[in-house]
Order: structure tokens, then C-alpha cells, then sequence
């Protein structure tokens, strides 16, 4: 029996970090051995936002490198930038054509990181979703793991598929519909200032996230100042303490312990005891990503030769689907 196809990626748009790991990379690889898995560094996505030409090359490399450090095995999975691949730019501009403009207007996405830009929002922005829809469309995914702030965009492709089908598929499946694959625990990790919002690489704040590659005493620097409550006893779940539910979940997740474990064992601590336990847990975390990640980046050789088979596995998959989507919208295809 064939697998089914896995896609993902992350933007390069600053260091990856716990919520990106523990909502996203993670599961891509715990799932990886029973999929065919394609994850791509969305370098395209990271100039929806103003961003620095200087450092997007190197920052698009070292995402590819944590994908390997983290335990992405070329065995199972292909690992690319999307815009070596330049069918997604086309298949991109071929879809915004039958989207509706307020579907892409009432994404919440686009309304927070539009209010962060002000007067400066670029088109861009309000796309990316279709953008996202062509990422996932030209590889016939038949999953997509992402955390859960994804989960709206999904839905998004899945009406665009609908839509497509529908208007040119003559009766034949053209796209194919994709499942967001979100897993229970880690798919909202908070910020460590505010427990009521999702940990970013676009925060202004380095405060408010764990980096994988933070060093040690950074890593004890940020959870010593992160947000708490004035309350004993560390409880799972309830929302009036959005911050001790978030720690307690990155403690269960990174000391591979069960809920009801970690709950009983912090039943009756105080963040004095608690804050040194998740430092040291997320420091032994991260030293065997972070030694791994230091291995890959010293060897540039290595990473570009993984990035070109990348790049030519994908495009052969997604030129024949631009190849398909192209015949079904009328276009003139023999010269
Ligand atoms: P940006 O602020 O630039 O949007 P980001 O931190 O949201 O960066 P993305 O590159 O947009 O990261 O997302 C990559 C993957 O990480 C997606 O699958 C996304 O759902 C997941 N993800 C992002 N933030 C979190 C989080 N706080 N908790 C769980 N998953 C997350
Ligand atoms: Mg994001």
C-alpha cells in the first residue's frame, strides 16, 4: 500500500522555537516512518512581513538545519525551500484567481499581524493563506501537521479545493482535500510574558519565547523572569492561571512524563521549587538538538547537497500538479 503524504514548514522568519517544536516539528517527527513526508522552509511566506535580505539566505539554512537536528530522517521525508520550487509561486497566482477576496479577509491571522504592521501592510499578508493552499495542493498532501493557530488556514484549502473541483473539474477530483494533523498536547504554546498569547518568532519580545537554540543560561535567564501567579500549587487547565497551565504543559512534554504524573507531583509546589525543575528539564531537552544542529551548520556541503535533492524530488511532484491544474483551467499548453 502507498503511504500517505505528509507536507509542512516553518517560516524563516527568526529562531524556532518550544511552540514550534512541541506544536509542529515534533509531530512531523514522531509520524514520520508511516507517511511520505515533504517539509519545506517557507521562505516566501517570511517576506509577507518586512524582513531583512541580509539574513534571510543564512536564516532559511539554519531552519533546514534544526529540521535534521530535531530528527527529520531523510530515510522517510524530503526536506526543501519553497522557492527553489517555483511552482508554488504559479499554482499561488492561479488560486488567488477563484478566491474570494473576504474569505481571506476574515482570517485571524491576518487581523493580528495586520494590526502589528499599521500602515504598512503589503498584499502579501492578506495572500498568504492561498500561498499556503498551493504549498500544500501541489504535493496531493494528504496530511498536514501544524500547530494550532494553522488550523483556519486548512479549512481555507479545503474550501479552495472545493471550489476548484467544483468550477473546473468536470466531475474529476483535480486537488485534493488535506487534514490538518494537530495533536492534543503543545499545539498552543503560550508566550512566557503572557499566558494568553501564543509563543511567536515575531515577537518583539526574546523574553516571551524559548529558542532552541538559546545556551543555558539564557534559557534559565527566561524562565526565571517568565510570567507566574501569586497562587501554591500548580494545576493543569484552569483559565484563570493561562501561564501555570502553559508551563506545566511544556514540563509534561519535554520531561516525557504523562498529565496526570506531572499533576500529581506539582499538586502542592510553588514556582520557587517549580522554575529551577522546567530549566533544567528544557536545558537536557534541547543539548542533544542543539549539539546535532551545530554539527549540520559546520557542514555547509552536506546541507546544500540535502537541499538540492530536496529541491528536485519536489519540483518533479509539483510541476505535474501545476501541469493538471493548469490543463483544467483552459490554458494553452503545446508550445
Ligand atoms: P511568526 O510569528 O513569524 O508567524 P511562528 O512562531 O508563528 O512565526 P510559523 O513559521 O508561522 O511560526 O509556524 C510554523 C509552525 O509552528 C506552524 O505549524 C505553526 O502552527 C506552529 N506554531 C507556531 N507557533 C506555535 C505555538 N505557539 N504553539 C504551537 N505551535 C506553533
Ligand atoms: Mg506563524
Amino acid at each position: 500500500m502507498t503511504k500517505q503524504r505528509v507536507l509542512s514548514g516553518v517560516q524563516p522568519t527568526g529562531n524556532l522555537h518550544l511552540g514550534n517544536y512541541l506544536g509542529a516539528i515534533r509531530n512531523w517527527v514522531e509520524g514520520q516512518s508511516q507517511y511520505d513526508n515533504f517539509f519545506c522552509v517557507v521562505d516566501l511566506h517570511a517576506i509577507t512581513v518586512p524582513h531583512n535580505p541580509k539574513t534571510l539566505a543564512a536564516d532559511t539554512l539554519n531552519i533546514a538545519a534544526l529540521y535534521l537536528a530535531c530528527g527529520i530522517d531523510l530515510e522517510h521525508s524530503t526536506i526543501f525551500v519553497q522557492s527553489h520550487v517555483s511552482a508554488h509561486s504559479e499554482l499561488a497566482w492561479l488560486l488567488n484567481c477563484i478566491t474570494p477576496l473576504n474569505w481571506l479577509q476574515d482570517m485571524i491571522q491576518f487581523k493580528e499581524k495586520a494590526v502589528k504592521q499599521g500602515q504598512n501592510v503589503g498584499v502579501g499578508l492578506l495572500d498568504y493563506p492561498v500561498l499556503m493552499a498551493a504549498d500544500i495542493l501541489l504535493y496531493n498532501a494528504d496530511k498536514v501537521p501544524v500547530g494550532e493557530d494553522q488550523k483556519q488556514h486548512i479549512e481555507l484549502t479545503r474550501d479552495i479545493v472545493d471550489r476548484f473541483n467544483h468550477q473546473f473539474g468536470q466531475g474529476q477530483v483535480v486537488l485534493k482535500s488535506p487534514d490538518p494533523l494537530i495533536l492534543a498536547a503543545g499545539a498552543r504554546v503560550m508566550s512566557l510574558t503572557d499566558g494568553t498569547k501564543k509563543m511567536s518568532k515575531s515577537d518583539p519580545s526574546d523574553l516571551s519565547r524559548i529558542n532552541l537554540l538559546d545556551p543555558p543560561d539564557l534559557i534559565q535567564t527566561k524562565i526565571k523572569k517568565c510570567k507566574t501567579d501569586p497562587v501554591k500549587g500548580l494545576i493543569f487547565g484552569d483559565p484563570a492561571r493561562p501561564e501555570c497551565n502553559n508551563l506545566l504543559t511544556l514540563y509534561q512534554l519535554m520531561s516525557g512524563q504523562t498529565k496526570e504524573a506531572v499533576a500529581a507531583e506539582c499538586a502542592e509546589m510553588g514556582w520557587g521549587q517549580f522554575k529551577p525543575l522546567l530549566t533544567e528539564t528544557a536545558i537536557a531537552h534541547l543539548k542533544p538538538i542543539q549539539d546535532k544542529y551545530h554539527e549540520i551548520i559546520n557542514d555547509q556541503g552536506y546541507l546544500e547537497s540535502v537541499l538540492r535533492d530536496g529541491k528536485e524530488k519536489a519540483a518533479a511532484i509539483a510541476n505535474q500538479t501545476l501541469l493538471k491544474t493548469k490543463q483544467a483551467l483552459g490554458f494553452s499548453l503545446s508550445l
